[in-house]
């Protein structure tokens, strides 16, 4: 392997993947080192908590590539190795094996680390705190007709892994501190109608509770809640939120905060350096604030977006980005300022089924979310683009 690289890429998720290919959309020759802790090829992670569980995917139709792809393109991978140290004066990276490799150009796509709750048990071995391709591999091996598994929070994760779960015929019980699931995003009508139909389907809700223990009784997992509720399972999925892996930027004395600071052409506070994906926090040019999205649309496009950047575009990021969510039967795409504080108007063609909400500020359209009505997602980015004021009967039957 050689030491030196026209360009490093650390993170080999879907943002550093994305940038390979943007890098040699403009640069056919620069030499491409693709570092990744994980030790699988890069794969999307969507399927994770959705398709995988379903049949409609096997674990090998989610790689992005294979292994020829980057010999093709001349990219050396160094997978299975965390970069430690980054020193930007000498443009340098360091392996935590000690292995040192120079760049020209840098680009951190270092991603989100789930967030541990700090409990009794909480790093109890085989409490499963979701995020990675291991961690799907792990939970299917354990995730038998008949067998049990408490599921804590009741957010993307949470509720995409409970519906999984309760479709393989386990036995499932949620945790969660807020009212309603998914609360981040559904408007309080909508998180109540879905909750309603988990518990249609046979979910436990355990709602406004929270684990504060962790425990194993020789066989099983039992879990104590806040409100003095015990639960033995076969299985503990956790899903209570990333934060952003800053480590590596700030050993090299990047300016961070709630992710790594890039202006809108990707660029760090360090020259040459780049960063893109789930930890880069960037100025949202659409929605007009800075932001960290943790998206698979915005990893896939804005790691493109600064591969062609480092590869010399300087282009500024302008994706609107889009993500989506399967529960049960209902499933939606959704794009922009899509929050639940904000006023929201629905326009149902099936009450709470099928049809579209709009997220308003001052009268403008930020978000849409389209509940079980596919492939508009262009529509409802240059409804949001237009930044005008629109009375909400102006809405309707505009998106079906
Ligand atoms: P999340 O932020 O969506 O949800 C976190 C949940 O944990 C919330 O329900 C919150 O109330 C709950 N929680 C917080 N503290 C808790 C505690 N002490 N006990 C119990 N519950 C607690 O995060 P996530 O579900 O972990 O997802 C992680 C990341 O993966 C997110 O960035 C998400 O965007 C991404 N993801 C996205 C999708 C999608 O777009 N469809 C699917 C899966 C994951």
């Amino acid at each position: 392997m050689k030491s030196d690289y026209d360009y490093v890429i650390v993170g080999g998720g879907l943002a550093g993947a994305s940038a390979v290919e943007g890098i040699r959309e403009r640069d056919a020759a620069g030499s491409i080192l693709l570092i990744g802790e994980e030790v699988h090829l890069p794969y999307d992670r969507p399927p994770l908590s959705k398709k995988l569980w379903f049949g409609k995917k096997n674990v090998e139709d989610i790689f992005l590539h294979d292994r020829a792809f980057y010999d093709t393109h001349g990219v050396a991978l160094a997978l299975g190795a965390a970069a430690s140290r980054l020193d930007p004066a000498a443009k340098r990276i360091t392996l935590a094996g000690g292995a040192t490799y120079g760049y020209g150009k840098l680009l951190l796509a270092t991603g989100c680390k789930p967030r541990h709750l700090d409990i009794p048990g909480g790093d109890l071995d085989g409490i499963c705190y979701f995020r990675d391709l291991d961690d799907y591999l792990h939970t299917r091996g354990k995730a038998a007709e008949g067998k049990s598994a408490v599921v804590v929070g009741g957010g993307f994760i949470g509720s995409e892994l409970a519906a999984a779960l309760n479709i393989n015929k386990l036995d499932v019980t949620m945790i969660f501190p807020g009212e309603l699931l998914c609360d981040r995003v559904l408007p309080d009508y909508l998180g109540r109608a879905v909750q309603q139909r988990y518990q249609e389907k046979g979910v436990r809700i355990l709602a406004s509770d929270k684990p504060v223990s962790f425990g194993n009784n020789g066989n099983q997992f039992v879990t104590r809640t806040w409100k003095g509720e015990t639960i033995a399972s076969d299985i503990v999925i956790v899903g209570v939120g990333v934060v952003p892996d800053l480590e590596l930027a700030r050993s090299g004395g990047l300016e961070v905060g709630n992710g790594i600071v890039v202006n809108e052409y990707l660029e760090t506070s360090s020259p040459d350096i780049y960063a893109a994906g789930d930890n880069a926090f960037f100025p949202y040019r659409v929605l007009g604030q800075a932001m960290r999205i943790e998206h698979w649309d915005h990893a896939l496009i804005q790691g493109r977006w600064a591969g062609r950047n480092m590869a010399g575009a300087h282009e500024p990021y302008t994706h609107l980005p889009y993500f989506f969510s399967d529960l049960f039967e209902f499933g939606y795409e959704a794009t922009g300022e899509v929050d639940s504080r904000l006023e929201t108007f629905a326009d149902w063609q099936k009450e709470n089924e099928t049809g579209v909400i709009y997220y308003l500020r001052d009268g403008k359209v930020r978000g849409v979310m389209m509940c079980n009505v596919w492939d508009k997602v262009e529509t409802a980015r240059e409804l949001i683009r237009k930044d005008e004021t629109v009375s909400p009967e102006k809405l309707r039957g505009l998106i079906r």
